[in-house]
């Protein structure tokens, strides 16, 4: 039998094991599974010596915030596919019926995103929560955020009529709680009593005295303590449990306090997904300035190593960026809390778990696959059609080469952004293949994929 795309040579890596197989994808599609060269194929890509593995998910990009999110789904998810990744879930947020605001922004992400795409509201009002029941079958969204930094201040920075406290929060968890279906809840943790009082809050305009001294990334890890991320986790956890709701997500976690008391909510039976980001993983403080201005920020290597620790204890279970596209100029020569926050960095969350992760020996490659595929897709509900190398699912894979070494330049990243967090590093381990849809999207430095050729998942799956 003949099939439109064949990937032979390869090891296949699913979360669960390996074999050395082949692979065959008829349409958009994953047909088949066998043994080396037993299908014929119109193209068939030699991965010999490589690895073919689910394609990744990033989760957690900011599409649409720097540039409208037309430019940003056509040259973001181009800069994914060089990455590997091949669906990403953006958030968004915005005051207003979500149901009417939504038609232009699927209008702008289908003519643009070259994979697959999901979105992520995030709600500021109690309008919002009443809406949750439409959103959910008129939409196909099926997650959602809350953001603990917005309290207090989403009247004066949305011009909502409502505060975000916790009582706005409880009834948030409770309209999620009595829904039918699978959803899955984005918690940003951080207790901004505490911030504010250390520094100003960073998401009201604030006149800065000119003649204040230059203040460092240090600065930026003092206002936001790590105890203060730690404890308002644990907080949103014991809201969502008290409404038997399980689809907490604790949204990039930086702190290694946070994931060792996260270890502990789960051991006692708590329902709680745990995620971390890459620069909290490859990054410490003194490695970092205004290009790495983020909230919450970059720890120390101590809790650089906590986190690595609790990816291969199975507690942290899904990676995402916070990606955003801004440019270099817009952040560089600000003090570090004044730069505009978030930088570029769904391009080398995979190249970066395969350098530091798997290529040090920090965790397998079942483990990497796991945490930037097949978690997250059960995370937010894209399981089984994204996720794995099953026959069946959706056709979207990478062929990486664990031995290839590049050097980060914002041109091999091919994003809109002229700069990288991690310009100039050596990361070892790329895709020389990205397939999106069963089709050749990516190969050997060229993006092949079109505007316009991704999808909104619909969910639930
Ligand atoms: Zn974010």
């Amino acid at each position: 039998m003949s099939y439109d795309l064949v990937v032979s040579g390869g090891t296949l890596v699913n979360a669960h094991g390996r074999m050395d197989a082949d692979i065959a994808i008829e349409e958009d599609s994953i047909a088949a599974i066998g043994k080396r060269g037993s299908f014929g194929g119109d193209r068939i890509i030699d991965a010999s010596d490589r690895y073919v593995l689910p394609g990744a998910i990033d989760p957690h990009t900011h599409h649409g915030i720097y540039n409208s999110l037309a430019a940003d789904g056509d040259t973001e998810s181009r800069s994914d596919l060089v990455g590997g990744v091949t669906t990403i879930g953006n958030f968004f947020r915005r005051p207003g019926p979500y149901t009417e605001i939504m038609a232009d922004y699927f209008e702008e992400a289908e003519a643009n995103y070259r994979h697959d795409y999901f979105f992520s509201l995030g709600l500021l009002s109690y309008e919002h929560i009443d809406e949750i029941p439409q959103i959910v079958d008129e939409l196909g969204i099926t997650s959602f955020k809350w953001y603990m930094n917005y309290k207090y201040v989403a009247t004066e920075k949305f011009g909502v009529d409502c505060e975000m406290r916790d009582d706005w929060g409880d009834a948030f968890i409770q309209a999620l709680a009595n829904l039918d279906v699978p959803t899955t809840l984005g918690y940003h943790s951080e207790n901004v009593e505490i911030t504010s009082a250390l520094g100003e809050n960073p998401y009201l305009e604030v006149e800065r005295d000119e003649n204040q001294e230059y203040r460092g990334y240090e600065a930026l890890v003092e206002s936001f303590p790590d105890y203060a991320e730690t404890q308002s986790m644990i907080a949103g956890a014991a809201l969502a449990r008290q409404h038997d709701y399980d689809g907490f997500y604790a949204v990039h976690i930086s702190a290694g306090r946070t994931a060792d008391e996260l270890a502990k909510l789960q051991s006692s039976g708590w329902s709680i997904t745990g995620e971390t980001c890459t620069h909290y993983l490859t990054l410490t403080t003194e490695e970092c300035d205004e290009r790495h201005n983020v909230n919450p920020p970059v720890r120390s290597a101590r809790n650089q190593e906590i986190l690595w620790q609790r990816i291969a204890d199975g507690t942290i279970s899904t990676i995402g960026t916070d990606h955003c596209a801004n440019l270099a100029e817009d952040k560089i020569g600000d003090d570090v809390p004044d730069s505009l926050p978030g930088f570029p960095s769904t391009a080398t969350m995979l190249p970066l778990i395969l350098s530091e992760g798997v290529n040090t020996g920090r965790i397998s490659l079942e483990r990497a696959v796991a945490i930037t595929s097949t978690n997250t897709a059960k995370a937010w509900n894209l399981y089984p059609q994204k996720g794995s190398l099953e026959v069946g699912t959706d056709a979207d894979l990478v062929v990486v080469d664990l031995d290839e070494t590049r050097t980060v330049t914002p041109e091999v990243l091919q994003s809109s952004a002229d700069y990288s967090p991690y310009e100039g590093r050596e990361i070892t381990g790329w895709p020389t293949h990205t397939i999106a849809n069963g089709a050749v999207a990516y190969e050997d430095g060229e993006v092949l994929a079109e505007p316009g050729t991704g999808s909104h998942i619909d969910r639930p799956i």
